[in-house]
């Protein structure tokens, strides 16, 4: 890949790597057979890409237990692994700008959030877990049993991790998976979603460079039904790291009972974000409309239910519509827009047919509501208010610029309805009552709750769902127990 200084980002420039990579090898699929990519600012297609097959998942799960079991990964001192995983994260910074562009023609996202956003924090996650390569330690262990016994524990890496990931921010949800799995020892096989395969393969390629000798990380771009189904049914693979919708998380769990794989699912969330009457308000609005809009909504965590005190409410509910009607929606190239389209054609025709519930369930539209009518997939940020418990907007899962507002009372009834949710992903809070802020943290059904801000992540912070949103954790040293598994030795020292 060459490095760049600096520049202004080209769409029409071709892409470099659309192939499988399979055991340090640029390869087409062994059935010849490749999808279109499509550009969805535009609707066009711009690039094909191999699409791996069962034979190809075949020849990476062999690779990649090649390089586990023999390879020199494994061993490779700590030190070493640590080294070449901080240099990973250096040359996706070097890189910034080519990766930048591709996951804006790739996503849609604006590419200063791809250039400046996106890329840094995949950096920043290869940076953080390269530390921890060295200090995956176990313990020493007093027993009470008689005689003299040396009891300790080693965390040991599980083996061939395979990694499937959507396509809302394909690379940096591809970097909490992969800097881990690789931190501890395993050897990966990514597989990106259909509709952002590209840098995932710049993320092997760069791989490669940084010293990660090749069937460490193995990238087969495919479709979910064959390539992510054969995954996860294959004997050869020991586990599955999944983000995506609950719906194929329970497809996962079913698929990966043959060897009773270890599952990692970081699945859907409607995550509740609460205003108090006592919060910053004007600090609430800017916050929540952030954590609602922020990627065109295509956030598991994203703030999608709104819950407002009654005195605030109208307040609140203004100044939010206002912030979503001044959002610049547009082509991810024009240095102007602040949120791009929806990641693919079928993404728009699902949230569309939420904006049409919306309206015939009886929730009021305070804004937006509609599709952008231009060539691409762009939805008007959008404001529902006055909605009910029962409605769909309200329950499920839209992953689009859109919010919906609820009115409260009182805290005991807000909890309960925040809690009142199939999912457990995420909360915020906006109070600026200390006790209110602690209280409410703790009754949150919910995996990470922000206080006074909204969709805050940060490498050491762990990351995911309780109840339907998931199993396990993301980031943080919580991580490693997910990709690491305990042996226990017990020595008998009267010998
Ligand atoms: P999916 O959960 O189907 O897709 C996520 C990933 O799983 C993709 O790589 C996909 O492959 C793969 N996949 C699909 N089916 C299987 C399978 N049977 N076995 C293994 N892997 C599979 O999400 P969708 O793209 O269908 O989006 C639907 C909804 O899911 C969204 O509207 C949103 O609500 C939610 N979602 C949540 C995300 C989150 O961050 N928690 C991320 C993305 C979606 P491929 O795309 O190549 O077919």
């Amino acid at each position: 890949m060459t490095t760049t200084a600096n520049h202004t980002p080209d769409p029409t420039k071709a892409i470099d790597r659309t192939r499988l990579l399979i055991h340090g090898e640029w390869v087409d699929a062994a059935d010849g057979a490749e999808f279109d990519v499509y550009n969805p600012s535009t609707g066009q297609v711009f690039t094909r890409v191999s699409e791996a097959g069962p034979e190809d998942v075949n020849r990476a799960v062999e690779s990649s237990r090649k390089a586990f079991e023999e390879g020199p990964w494994r061993n490779m001192t700590p030190l070493d692994r640590s080294a070449a995983l901080w240099r990973l994260g250096d040359l996706l910074l070097e890189n910034a700008d080519e990766i930048g562009r591709v996951e804006t023609l790739d996503q849609g996202q604006p590419f200063s959030i791809a250039r400046h956003g996106s890329v840094p924090s995949a950096a920043r996650m290869f940076h953080y877990m390269s530390g921890w390569a060295t200090k995956i330690e176990g313990n020493t262990i007093p027993i009470s049993a008689g005689g003299d016994f040396h009891v300790y524990t080693r965390r040991e890496p599980i083996g061939v991790v395979g990694c499937i990931v959507p396509w809302n921010f394909p690379l940096v949800i591809a970097a909490w998976k992969v800097a881990p799995a690789l931190a501890a020892g395993n050897t990966v096989i990514l597989k990106p979603a259909e509709q952002t395969p590209l840098t995932a393969l710049m993320l092997g390629e760069l791989a490669l460079e940084a010293g990660i000798p090749p069937g460490v990380l193995n990238v087969i771009p495919g479709f979910g039904g064959r390539t992510g189904q054969t995954m996860t049914e294959h004997m050869g693979i020991d586990k599955i790291s999944f983000t995506g919708s609950t719906t194929t998380g329970r497809r996962i769990v079913d698929a990966s009972k043959g060897n009773l794989k270890r599952l990692s699912l970081e699945l859907g969330g409607k995550s509740a974000n609460i205003i108090f009457p006592d919060a910053d308000i004007e600090a609430a609005i800017g916050g929540s409309a952030n954590g609602i809009f922020f990627n065109a909504g295509q956030a598991c965590a994203a703030g999608s239910r709104l819950y407002v005190h009654e005195n605030v409410y109208d307040e609140v509910v203004a100044g939010i519509a206002e912030v979503a009607k001044n959002i610049k929606v547009g082509d991810g190239f024009d240095p102007t827009s602040e949120i791009g389209p929806l990641a693919s054609a079928q993404h728009l025709d699902r949230v569309t047919g939420y904006l049409q519930s919306g309206v015939s369930e009886g929730a009021r539209t305070v804004t937006g509501g509609t599709q952008i009518d231009t060539q691409g997939y762009y939805v008007a940020p959008t404001v529902f208010a006055d909605a009910r418990e029962d409605q769909k907007i309200v329950q499920e899962e839209i992953f689009g610029p859109v919010v919906v507002a609820l009115k409260f009372t009182d805290t005991e009834e807000v909890v309960r309805a925040a809690n009142r949710s199939a999912y457990g992903l995420a909360g915020g809070i906006w109070t600026k009552n200390i006790s209110t802020a602690h209280k409410v943290a703790a009754q949150f059904q919910a995996g990470s709750v922000w206080v006074n801000c909204y969709q805050v992540f940060d490498p050491a912070m762990p990351f995911g769902g309780y109840k339907e949103s998931g199993w396990g954790r993301e980031m943080g040293h919580e991580v490693f127990n997910d990709y690491t598994q305990v042996k226990t030795v017990c020595v008998n020292l009267d010998t």
